[in-house]
């Protein structure tokens, strides 16, 4: 099948979460809440919306969040587990490693009791993020996948990139194309929400077309940078984004090319995660990036030197450690 028709094919399945209200219906709501908020009494506006008039913070299910960095070498994928109140868990992969370590990720994912995945995001297609997309998809129950709005011209003609789409097709998972503002899961206290890239964006590098996103959980947050790079990081700065965090994945694998100075002022992250392959062709992580966190204070984990990481967060703290001794 051409490779185009395939995609179409595979957009044609995609359900888009709308996200724009018309400017119309944007008025009236405004309106709507004015005129009420004008007709109430003490012109306390939780009044008006029939909640308790010193509602106290909302409450975070019972369990903790964790968020694990696996260990898939010189390559990208986190596993997220957010508990929620029916003492289920919604379960979030973002990248599956490398092409060839796909029986290794499956067998992590097993281990981890992983039964199922609600989402999956596949935050850019270079083989070192969806390298084991088409095998996790095929071997685990998924509900739902989001990917970058690469432009046709952009998109990859790699095997890796087809068999992942053929999977799609095949099971018909429906996907979702990343937007800024985009919120992909949101429960009492938490949210996963998209922050880059969006249709409007028109960049040369494949890398700057990652999914970034942020996670938010109780009092504490965590982003996830994919692979991009400064460029990135200067338009979300600039567009007033709140990037701060207590855990920073630190996008490109610790490349000299993202984690620029004025970014991770911002971000301020206590702890930054960077995941890479033990002697990698790279160089990664560049010493750069690595005196930047530093200077900065920020405590450093490593997937080639300290094996899977996993933090933990209760909505307050947040710890991040080696899941055991790297081998
Ligand atoms: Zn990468």
């Amino acid at each position: 099948m051409p490779r185009r028709k395939k995609k179409n094919q595979a957009l044609s399945l995609l359900s888009r979460i709308p996200l724009r209200l018309t400017l119309g219906g944007l008025i009236s709501i405004v309106l709507l809440c004015l005129a009420a908020f004008s007709l109430a009494s003490n012109g306390d506006l939780r009044v008006v919306l029939g909640l308790p008039k010193a509602a106290a913070p909302t409450p975070l299910p019972e369990g903790r969040l964790a968020v694990y960095y696996l260990d898939v070498g010189q390559a990208d994928c986190e596993l997220i587990r957010i508990p929620r109140e029916d003492g289920s868990t919604y379960t979030v992969l973002i990248d599956a490693g490398n092409n060839g370590d796909e029986e290794e990720l499956l067998q992590t994912l097993d281990k981890l009791d992983v039964e199922k995945i609600d989402l999956a995001v596949f935050t850019h297609p270079h083989a070192d993020h969806i390298g084991g997309a088409a095998e996790v998809l095929s071997a685990v129950e998924t509900e739902r996948v989001c990917m970058p709005p690469v432009p046709e011209s952009q998109t990859p003609t790699t095997a890796t990139y087809e068999n992942m789409l053929d999977v799609m097709i095949e099971k018909e998972i429906p996907a979702t194309y990343a937007e800024p503002g985009l919120v992909l899961y949101e429960d009492k206290g938490v949210s996963l929400t998209v922050l880059s890239p969006g249709e409007q964006d028109s960049w040369d590098n494949l890398n700057d077309w990652s999914v970034v996103l942020k996670l938010v959980y109780g009092e504490n947050s965590f982003l996830f940078m994919g692979d991009a790079e400064t460029p990135v990081e200067k338009q979300l700065l600039d567009s007033g984004t709140d990037l701060t965090c207590d855990v920073l994945k630190v996008g490109h694998h610790g490349s000299d090319t993202s984690t620029s100075p004025s970014f991770l002022k911002t971000a301020a992250p206590n702890f930054a995660v960077i995941s890479c392959g033990k002697d990698n062709t790279y160089g990664h992580p560049h010493a750069e990036t690595l005196k930047k966190l530093e200077d900065q204070g920020v405590t450093v984990l490593r997937t080639d030197e300290d094996g899977t990481i996993l933090a933990v967060s209760d909505g307050k703290n947040v710890t991040a450690a080696p899941l055991s001794p790297a081998a």
